[in-house]
């Protein structure tokens, strides 16, 4: 079968924001364009954010500054997954104590519940007493005063919902406590643990099938982050593209267990309308899979991948395994990579940490 575009059969996008779209201030290269490409091509382009401070209206605006054009339909924010799961499971127009940025309130209103702040009086009985759950996100803003709120009704028993349990959030000046970090600080309170709406958790891409109208499997989620984009898709039943413009790259991804592999690997969004290059594994000693492309033959204890012109084999075992890689292009040659390191993993050949030549071939081959 020839190579065709990756997007070819997909109806929809689900894109992560940072490290996919942008990085901090700065837009990712060629991000915009290939995201107004596919939205030429008729694919709905949901943008997914597990950061629940900002309404998605800010997210909008922030992307246009980036020359990335869409509305607030096509944005989802863990908020907004929060908000909806708990209107599944309380009557209309309950009483929901918002902890975190305005997107927390905002997401509930619209989702026909009735927010009130730990400002709000809280502490008279008759407003606490009404609190029937807890919307727990990230805000820039958030007090001690807010968590002992959460942790007191929460005490009571009002359902608990954290938009995410992301534990660090990357900001200009540095590496700062995330959702997860201040969840987990009322979780010590009050020794429970809450539903999550964010990645790597269901819901949000679930969420996002459902807006663009599709099945959870005619969408791709791209993401630049194992842990929370990858394991999201693959919890919820999405293939995956991982882009190396953000977070993992490709030691983090040739490391991975299974549940945080992604389904295909790209250098940048551009990927999406390149013809995509599979990748075929021979292990040697295996029945029947022990050759690949029909003519190469592996021999001796050889693990091969071969990806369009490239072709990768990780030798021997245990620590001192080898990864050699050669032909092809930059992005053949990464997925070749990974993919012969998962399978002699698999295979039971090498352990995690992987070996330090092939870590060392791995950090070489990273376009990062
Ligand atoms: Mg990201």
């Amino acid at each position: 079968m020839p190579d065709r575009p990756l997007v070819d059969g997909f109806r929809g996008l689900v894109v992560d924001l940072d490290g996919v779209v942008y990085r901090g201030p700065d837009p990712v290269a060629h991000a915009a364009d290939a995201l107004d490409a596919a939205v030429a091509d008729g694919l709905q382009v949901m943008y997914a954010t597990n950061n629940a401070g900002r309404p998605a209206d800010a997210v909008v605006e922030h992307l246009a500054e980036l020359g990335v054009h869409t509305n607030a339909d096509h944005v989802v924010t863990s908020a907004q997954a929060g908000a909806a799961l708990l209107a599944e499971q309380l009557d209309p127009g309950s009483t929901v104590l918002a902890i975190g940025g305005p997107g927390v309130a905002i997401a509930l209103r619209q989702a026909g519940l009735d927010p009130v702040s730990p400002q709000d009086r809280i502490d008279d009985p008759a407003v606490a007493g009404r609190v029937v759950a807890v919307l727990q996100g990230y805000g820039t803003e958030l007090s001690w005063s807010d968590l002992k709120e959460a942790a007191y009704a929460v005490a009571a028993g009002a359902t608990w919902m954290a938009t995410n349990v992301d534990l660090t959030i990357p900001t200009e000046r540095g590496i700062a406590p995330g959702n997860g970090s201040a969840v987990q600080a009322v979780g010590n309170a009050v020794q429970r643990e809450p539903q999550v709406a964010g990645k790597p958790h269901p819901p949000l891409y679930l969420m996002c099938a459902e807006r663009a109208g599709g099945e959870v499997t005619s969408m791709l989620a791209i993401g630049d982050r194992l842990d929370t984009d990858i394991e999201g898709a693959n919890a919820a039943g999405m293939q995956s593209l991982h882009v190396l413009t953000g977070v993992d790259g490709l030691v983090a991804l040739a490391s991975a267990d299974e549940q945080l592999r992604p389904t295909y690997l790209g250098l940048d969004l551009r990927a999406l309308r390149e013809p995509y290059a599979g990748v075929e594994v021979a292990v040697s000693g295996r029945a029947g899979k022990d050759s690949v492309d029909g003519r190469d033959s592996v021999d001796g204890d050889d693990v091969v991948a071969v990806c369009g012109d490239a072709r990768a084999t990780v030798s021997g075992r245990g620590d001192d395994a080898t990864l050699v890689v050669d032909g092809g292009a930059v992005v053949e040659r990464a997925r070749a990579a990974v993919a012969a390191t998962w399978a002699a993993r698999d295979d039971g050949r090498i352990g995690i940490p992987l070996p330090a030549p092939m870590l060392e071939a791995l950090d070489a081959l990273d376009p990062r």
